[in-house]
């Protein structure tokens, strides 16, 4: 395969698209937001240029990475893709109907993977008529940087769909994990507890955020605390998942925070509105 299609061009479907395209594949880049493609290649050639001065990539790499991707505001720029990856808005309803769309549009012996991080696999493939060749491809954010690519395999995934994926994921020097589907798969189902249990100590009062994140920075080897972590995937990114797992798991130890409900309610979010548990300047 070297043919992919990045739908949804925002935090994650940029870092995607710009690890195809650095690893040799033509990629194309689709979002419906106006003028935000322009931005995106923007910042993804800042973000190549920050390799070639760390050394990790030529200016003729970076050149060519930068010419593999093109960008369009229509699903019709899937029609040649061999594998699509959806990085679209976390809401059920958006990645149904990019599905039922993409089922149409994609070649049939197109790999549709969905970079959800808490949507079902088995959900998102029953809305297709190629739930063999659905599968979730949770990549990590920053993407450039992380080494993990969760494959989750739905219900209806053939195996002949995971192992390419999981050849996929190594031919883009990642570690590729597979699990099966489930909610919040294997990282957001032992990950969030452990945001939302620090949440909980702050708003108990049982320490500040900054004890809460050196506590487990210190004490636990975490390169990052939990909440500084809370701030960088999004407070609201992180609401939304413990709800999924609140109701799709029937069990109330998931349940949010309050604290970080009312956070979400006053457009505190975190890194990207500038003010979460810490306050963003840049
Ligand atoms: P984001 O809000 O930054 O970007 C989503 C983009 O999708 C937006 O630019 C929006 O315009 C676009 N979009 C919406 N509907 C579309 C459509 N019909 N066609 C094309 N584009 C459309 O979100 P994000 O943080 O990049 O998250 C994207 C996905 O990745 C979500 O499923 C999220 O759960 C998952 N994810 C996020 C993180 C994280 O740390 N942010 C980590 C892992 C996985």
């Amino acid at each position: 395969m070297s043919r992919v299609a990045v739908v949804g061009a925002g935090t994650m479907g940029n870092g995607i698209a710009h690890v195809f395209a650095q690893h040799g594949w033509d990629t194309a880049l689709i979002d419906v937001a106006p003028g935000l493609l322009e931005r995106v290649v923007g910042i993804i050639r800042a973000n190549l240029e920050r390799q070639v001065k760390k050394g990790t990539l030529t200016a003729q790499q970076r050149d060519a990475a930068l010419g593999r991707i093109r960008t369009a505001s229509s699903l019709e720029a899937v029609t040649d893709a061999e594998l699509v990856v959806e990085a679209a808005t976390e809401q059920p309803d958006v990645k149904f109907r990019i599905f039922r769309d993409l089922d149409r549009v994609a070649p049939p012996a197109a790999i549709l993977a969905t970079n959800t991080s808490s949507i079902s696999i088995t959900t998102i493939a029953a809305q297709t008529r190629r739930p063999g060749q659905v599968i979730g491809m949770h990549f990590m954010n920053p993407v450039p940087v992380m080494q993990l690519v969760e494959v989750i395999r739905g219900l209806e995934t053939g195996e002949e769909t995971v192992g390419k994926v999981v050849e996929v994921v190594r031919l883009l020097e990642k570690t590729p994990v597979v699990v099966n589907d489930a909610p919040g798969f294997v990282s957001n189902r032992v990950l969030m507890p452990m945001i939302n249990e620090a949440v909980f100590c702050v708003m108990e009062g049982v320490a500040t955020p900054e004890a809460v994140d050196s506590v487990m920075k210190l004490g636990m080897n975490h390169p990052l605390g939990p909440l500084a972590l809370a701030d960088l995937i999004g407070l609201d990114v992180c609401l939304a998942i413990l709800e999924v797992l609140q109701r799709d798991l029937g069990d109330d130890k998931y349940r949010p925070a309050p604290l970080l409900r009312k956070m979400v309610a006053a457009g505190r979010l975190g890194r990207k509105s500038g003010r979460g548990f810490y306050v963003y300047r840049d």
